[in-house]
C-alpha cells in the first residue's frame, strides 16, 4: 500500500463514507423491486463510485425480468466485449472459491483489450444469488476502501435481489394463484352453465313426459271402448273416463270387485266364472256380458283381456277393452230374420213344383173320408142295419179326416210365416215327411228313390221347418239333375248317418249331370244357376240354414255319373258336427 499524505487519508476515507451511505440508501430506490433496475443500478453505482474499468454481473438463476449477465466498461465504450464473451472468458472460475481466482486477467483480447486486477464477489453467502466481478487496470487496485465498498454493494444487491426474487415469486404465486381462482371460476361458471342445460332439458323432459301422459290419457279416454285394467288377483284398479261415463259411476265406486254392481245379474256368474279360468291360464281371453248403462238401460259388450308380462314372463297386470256389440248383435239378429224370410220365400216358392205331390198327399184321406162315409150310409141303410160295421167305419172315417188334417197341419208349418224355433229334430222324421210330399214329382220324374236311414240316430237341435226345407232343396235339385238323363238309371239315394267325430250326417246322392269340380263353391253363391228357370239361391240359403245349425253343407262329384250333396250338424248332445265331424269320412253314409 502506498504511503499517503495524512489529509489525502482522511479525504479518501471521508470520501469512502460518503458513498458507503450512497450504497446504504441505494435500496430505498428499489423498493418497487424491479431486478432488472437493481442490477442496473448497482452496477452503475459502483463503476461511478469505484472507478473500475469492468463490472460483471452473473446470476445464477433467474430473478425476475433481469437479464443474466450484465457487464459495464469504462475504457472500451467504442468496442465493448459483449456479456456473453466476458462471461466465456471468466468461465472457468466462475464456480471457484474466489481465492482461486487469478488477480489479474486479460480482457477484451486483440481490440483495444487490457490487463485488469480483478476482484470477484459472491452473491449470497455460497454464490447462491450469483456472481460479481469487479475490474480495475490502475495499480493497487483494490484498496482497502474500495474491497469494502464492493463487498457492501455486493451484499446490498445480495438483499435487494433476494428481496426482488422473493417478490418476483411472491407475484409468480399471486399470478398462478390468480390464474388458478380465474380457471376455477371459468370452471365453476361452465358447471353452473351445464347444472342450468340440465335442469332445462331436465324440465324439458319432465315437461315431454307431461305431454306424453297427457296424450295417452287423451287416446285412452277417445279408444271407441271401456278400458280397464286389473292387478294380478282380478281386482281393478283402473277405468277409462268412458267407460266411468257409461255407468255413471266414480272410478272409486268401481275398484276392486266393485264393477261386477254394473253386470246383469244373470250374466255375472258366468264372467265371473269365465274371467277366474282366463286368470288361471295367464293367457287373452274374452267373454259376453250385459253392462248397466247409467240411465239404467243394459247394452251387450264383449269383453277382451290381455296379460302384461315383466321381463321373467310372469302376468304383472291385465288390460281389458269392452267393445259395445248391442248394434251389431241386433244387426245379427236382424239379418238372422231375413235369412228367415228369404228362406220361407224359397219354400214357398218350391211350393209350385209340389203341387201334384201336395194334393196327393191331401186326397189320399180324402177318398179314404169318401168310401168310408158311403160304406157306413151304406151299413146303416141295411135291414137289419149292420151298426157295428158303421162303427167302425166311421173311426177310419175321422182316422183319415184326422190324417188329412196332418197333412194341411204340415203343410201350413212348411210354408206358413212363423218364427225360428230350437227344438229336437229327429233328422229321420223330417227326411221321411219331405219324402211323402215329393214322391208323386219323384215317381212322375222317373225316379227310383232309395231310402237308407240309420237306425237311432240321435236327435239334432234345430229348426225342423228349416232343415226339411234344405233336404226339399237337395231332393228337387237331384230330381231336376237327373230330368234329362235318359241313358242310364235316374237313381236318388237318401242315407243319414252317425259321425265317428260325434254329429249326424245326411247324404243325397243322384245319377244326374253332376258339376264341373272346379266350380264346387260357386255352386253356393247366391243367384248362381245354370237352369232357364232357376233362381239359383236354393243352395245358399240351405247353407245359411245349415251353418246357423252349427253344421255344415258341402257337395261332391261322384266317382260315377252325378253328385252327392252333404250336410252335417251337430248332436243335440253337444258333439260337433262342423268341420271336424266333416272331416272324419270315416262314418259317412
Ligand atoms: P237353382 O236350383 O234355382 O239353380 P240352387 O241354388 O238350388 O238354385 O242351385 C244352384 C245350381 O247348382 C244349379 O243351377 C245347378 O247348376 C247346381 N246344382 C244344384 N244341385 C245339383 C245337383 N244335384 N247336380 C248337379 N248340379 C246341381
Amino acid at each position: 500500500m502506498e504511503a499517503e499524505q495524512p489529509g489525502a487519508e482522511i479525504q479518501r476515507l471521508q470520501l469512502c463514507i460518503n458513498d458507503l451511505v450512497g450504497i446504504l440508501a441505494l435500496p430505498a430506490t428499489w423498493v418497487r423491486g424491479e431486478p432488472p433496475a437493481i442490477v442496473e443500478s448497482l452496477l452503475d453505482s459502483l463503476m461511478r463510485m469505484v472507478h473500475l474499468d469492468l463490472v460483471y454481473l452473473r446470476l445464477r438463476d433467474p430473478v425476475g425480468d433481469a437479464p443474466r449477465e450484465l457487464v459495464r466498461f469504462d475504457r472500451w465504450r467504442q468496442d465493448a466485449p459483449r456479456p456473453q464473451e466476458v462471461g466465456q472468458l471468466l468461465s472457468p472460475w466462475l464456480d471457484a472459491d474466489p481465492q482461486a481466482w487469478p488477480a489479474r486477467l486479460a480482457i477484451g483480447g486483440t481490440v483495444g483489450g487490457a490487463d485488469l486486477a480483478i476482484l470477484p464477489q459472491r452473491l449470497g453467502l455460497h454464490g447462491e444469488i450469483g456472481l460479481l466481478v469487479a475490474g480495475a487496470a490502475r495499480a493497487g487496485f483494490p484498496r482497502e476502501t474500495e474491497r469494502l465498498l464492493i463487498s457492501v454493494m455486493a451484499n446490498q444487491a445480495t438483499v435487494g435481489l433476494q428481496g426482488a426474487r422473493h417478490l418476483s415469486e411472491q407475484k409468480r404465486v399471486a399470478e398462478e394463484l390468480d390464474r388458478r381462482v380465474a380457471r376455477r371460476t371459468a370452471e365453476l361458471a361452465a358447471a353452473n352453465a351445464e347444472l342450468r342445460r340440465q335442469m332445462a332439458e331436465r324440465r324439458q323432459a319432465e315437461e315431454a313426459l307431461a305431454a306424453n301422459e297427457r296424450n295417452l290419457d287423451q287416446i285412452i279416454n277417445s279408444i271407441p271402448g271401456l278400458v280397464w285394467s286389473t292387478r294380478t288377483d282380478g281386482t281393478a284398479e283402473f277405468f277409462n273416463q268412458r267407460y266411468l261415463d257409461y255407468v255413471g259411476r266414480l272410478s272409486g265406486a268401481m275398484q276392486g270387485w266393485g264393477w261386477a254392481a254394473a253386470v246383469h245379474p244373470n250374466d255375472l256368474p258366468g264372467l265371473i266364472d269365465a274371467w277366474r279360468s282366463i286368470r288361471a291360464q295367464g293367457r287373452s281371453g274374452e267373454a259376453e256380458a250385459r253392462l248397466r248403462r247409467f240411465d239404467g238401460a243394459y247394452r251387450r259388450f264383449l269383453l277382451r283381456v290381455n296379460p302384461l308380462h315383466d321381463e321373467e314372463g310372469a302376468v304383472v297386470r291385465w288390460f281389458g277393452i269392452n267393445t259395445d256389440i248391442e248394434d251389431w248383435k241386433e244387426a245379427q239378429d236382424e239379418l238372422r230374420d231375413t235369412q228367415a224370410e228369404l228362406a220361407r220365400v224359397t219354400r214357398v216358392m218350391t211350393m209350385g213344383q209340389l203341387t201334384a205331390s201336395i194334393a196327393h198327399e191331401i186326397n189320399q184321406p180324402l177318398s179314404g173320408i169318401m168310401t168310408n162315409a158311403s160304406t157306413c150310409l151304406r151299413m146303416l141303410g141295411a135291414d137289419p142295419p149292420n151298426v157295428a160295421g158303421a162303427l167302425e167305419t166311421a173311426r177310419r172315417t175321422i182316422r183319415d179326416g184326422k190324417r188329412a188334417s196332418d197333412v194341411i197341419a204340415r203343410l201350413r208349418d212348411l210354408f206358413g210365416k212363423r218364427g225360428t224355433a230350437a227344438e229336437a229334430v229327429d233328422l229321420n222324421r223330417a227326411t221321411e215327411e219331405v219324402i211323402a210330399l215329393t214322391s208323386t214329382e219323384l215317381q212322375r220324374c222317373g225316379v227310383s228313390l232309395r231310402m237308407e236311414l240309420a237306425d237311432d240316430l240321435p236327435p239334432v237341435t234345430g229348426d225342423r221347418v228349416q232343415l226339411q226345407q234344405v233336404i226339399l232343396n237337395l231332393v228337387l235339385n237331384a230330381a231336376e239333375a237327373m230330368r234329362d238323363v235318359d241313358e242310364r238309371q235316374r237313381e236318388l239315394r237318401i242315407a243319414t248317418g252317425r259321425l265317428e267325430a260325434g254329429g249326424v250326417c245326411l247324404a243325397v246322392t243322384d245319377s244326374g249331370v253332376g258339376f264341373d269340380p272346379a266350380a264346387v263353391e260357386t255352386l253356393f253363391n247366391p243367384f248362381y244357376t245354370t237352369k232357364s228357370d232357376g233362381m239359383g239361391i236354393g243352395l245358399s240359403v240351405s247353407r245359411s240354414i245349415v251353418q246357423n245349425h252349427q253344421g255344415r253343407l258341402w257337395a261332391e262329384p261322384n266317382e260315377g255319373a252325378g253328385a252327392t250333396f252333404r250336410l252335417s250338424l251337430p248332436c243335440r248332445d253337444g258333439s260337433p258336427g262342423g268341420m271336424a265331424a266333416a272331416a272324419g269320412q270315416a262314418g259317412h253314409p
